[in-house]
């Protein structure tokens, strides 16, 4: 896209929502946040709502009359609205899988009635089970059985891929995808299968680490600052139009080595309990042994790197939990004050596959 000064944010109220709000307002943009906050909260937009060039709007992008209202005022769109995460996925799949296309569509659809860019958010979950080494763009997708909810995820965000493509390609409509593998930082949340925030707040309070399968499941991390500085750089520049691109870090860690360093790290006296798939999920869940990305594409277009070691990663993830620990109140859920107390982060669930 070209330089645009006006930026509709659809789950702007979520996790890179809220940071990519922010790093739009820093920039000068003017920003529109749509957000049911059905994961999302608007204390993460603490910073935004001081700011002359916000406005927060809670609604669904399944209101196609207010979408295209927004859309109207706006002249790019930032589409990361979505049901996100392994747990969620797995206990809400049907809600998932319909608000993750027909949102979609209904986000397109709009933006391509009033000229505007769209850049929509997907997932190395798309990929699949390929584990063959550091995946690029055109790496191919390898998926289980239709019937295992888990990878309606994956599908849907294909579906979201495959129509922004074909709207770019047929109706000339300004789009840009882009794949994220395993963001991490600061307000994410713990309670929907994220593996960083809910060791961090296992490890700080004293509760044993929960490790599904083996533990030798090799992920990257990318912390939320990098992801941001990337979307940054690629809504400012038209060779993105019609373009896919991994955003995700380099360095690659099994999940049992992260358990052991971040309890290193934070000092703790947690233990690592290992639990099989099964247990955490029942009969029949599959997951990836690798997820590796390929950000050469984005790294020729724009020169991003990644900034942000692990360590750094861990640190921000560990402070959070100390900081939401010190501040829950009694009865709330046990480190997430004031939020999602349906779903404790000491709960079984998933290392987040994303
Ligand atoms: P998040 O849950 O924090 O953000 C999603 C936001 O969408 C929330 O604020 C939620 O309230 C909002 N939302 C959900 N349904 C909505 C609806 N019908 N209408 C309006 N708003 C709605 O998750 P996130 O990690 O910030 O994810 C942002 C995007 O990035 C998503 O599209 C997700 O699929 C994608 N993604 C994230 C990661 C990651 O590692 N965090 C990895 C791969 C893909």
């Amino acid at each position: 896209m070209n330089y645009c000064t006006t930026y509709l944010v659809t789950g702007g109220a979520g996790f890179i929502g809220s940071h990519l709000v922010d790093g739009l307002l820093a920039a000068g943009r003017r920003v529109v946040v749509l957000d049911n906050l059905s994961t999302g909260r608007t204390e993460n937009l603490a910073a935004a709502m001081e700011h002359g060039g916000f406005r927060f709007v809670r609604g669904s992008v399944l209101d196609a009359a207010l979408v295209d209202t927004l859309t109207q005022e706006c002249d790019a769109v930032v589409h990361l609205a979505a049901a996100v995460g392994v747990k969620l996925i797995i206990e809400q799949t049907l809600t998932s899988f319909v608000t993750n296309i027909r949102g979609t569509e209904t986000v397109i659809d709009a933006a391509h009635r009033h000229g505007c860019g769209v850049l929509v958010a997907s997932t190395s979950e798309v990929y699949g089970k390929n584990s063959h080494g550091a995946l690029d763009e055109m790496a191919d997708r390898i998926l289980g059985s239709p019937s295992v909810a888990r990878w309606s995820y994956s599908t849907a965000k294909a579906v979201d891929e495959v129509l922004a493509n074909l709207y770019h390609r047929e109706r000339g409509l300004k789009t840009t995808i882009v794949r994220f593998f395993n963001v991490v930082g600061p307000r994410q949340s713990p309670a929907y299968g994220m593996v960083i925030p809910r060791f961090a707040h296992q490890a700080v309070a004293g509760d044993p680490l929960t490790v599904h399968g083996t533990g030798q499941q090799r992920r990257c991390f990318l912390h939320v600052a990098d992801a941001v500085a990337a979307l940054l750089l690629l809504l400012d520049n038209s060779a993105a139009d019609g373009e896919t691109f991994n955003i995700g870090g380099e360095e690659e860690i099994t999940v049992l080595e992260l358990a052991e360093r971040l309890i290193a790290q934070a000092g703790s006296a947690s233990v690592v309990r290992q639990l099989s798939y099964g247990e955490a999920y029942g009969p029949g869940f599959e997951d990836m042994e690798r997820r590796l990305p390929d950000t050469t594409k984005l790294r020729e277009l724009t020169g991003w790197r990644p900034r942000h070691s692990m360590v750094e990663v861990m640190a921000a993830a560990i402070a959070e939990a100390r900081e939401q620990q010190d501040s829950s109140e009694p009865g709330d859920a046990p480190g997430v004050p004031g939020r999602r107390s349906s779903a404790p982060p000491s709960a079984p669930v998933a290392e987040g596959g994303r």
